[in-house]
């Protein structure tokens, strides 16, 4: 999952990218206006966090132009303001949701997952399952069968962007867009790499394959059964 940053305070942007990326979250950071809607129209997010005082735009004025152009891309703004009429207005412009500085980093983690179990079209649940497989995104654990599975940072990411598009085949660009980001190098063999230990884990005890490979294309994380 791939988030954009769109804050001026350099501080607060750091702590908060950190944060992200420690759980597992690619993320981008824009430290004004203009390069954020430079971002928004190079890049596909999966989530923008937007604050809403910024030197040179206005959020809500942003947050309003990309709703207009038919980017619907979840946001959450950011904001100092805890006035009420700031925040209705701030929603009314098309954000999804609000924080008012300060907030616990671990509140906004929450937010977050929140909104993007409400647009990934996966059941409203913290847990993403595929054949005996569970993935608890809130205690960040797997499971198959009764075994637990422990992956590194990435491969939980992995696991959960190609669960998150289950019976779909992901690209590879698509993989090291939304799982490494965008200025990852890409003549490397890092998503192999990653699948294969993923594999390896994810059928232990010689369990049924989940990850199967799209030559040429990528790959798919489906149920056994559709399989010929
Ligand atoms: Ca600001």
């Amino acid at each position: 999952m791939r988030i954009l940053i769109i804050e001026d305070e350099s501080p607060l942007a750091n702590f908060i990218k950190k944060g992200l990326q420690e759980s597992g979250y690619v993320v981008d950071v824009a430290e004004d206006g203009r390069s954020g809607e430079f971002m928004v129209n190079e890049n596909h997010y999966d989530l923008i966090l937007l604050d809403l005082l910024l030197p040179d735009k206005d959020g809500t004025d942003l947050c309003q132009g990309w709703r207009k152009a038919g980017i619907t891309t979840p946001i959450i703004m950011l904001t100092a303001k805890d006035d009420k009429e700031d925040i209705i207005h701030g929603l009314d412009c098309g954000a999804d949701d609000y924080v008012v500085k300060p907030f616990s980093f671990a509140e906004l983690l929450a937010r977050i997952r929140t909104i993007l179990r409400r647009t990934s079209m996966t059941p409203a649940t913290s847990k993403l399952t595929i054949d005996d497989l569970e993935m608890d995104l809130t205690r960040r654990e797997v499971t198959r069968g009764h075994q637990k599975i422990h992956l590194s940072v990435k491969e939980f990411s992995l696991l959960e962007f190609l669960l998150r598009n289950k019976g779909r085949v992901c690209t590879k660009t698509e993989i090291l867009e939304h799982v490494w980001g965008y200025f990852f190098e890409t003549n490397t063999n890092i998503i192999e790499v990653t699948i294969n230990h993923l594999r390896k884990k994810l059928n232990c005890g010689s369990r049924r394959a989940l990850i199967h490979t799209v030559r040429g294309v990528g790959y798919i994380i489906k149920e056994w059964e559709t399989m010929e």
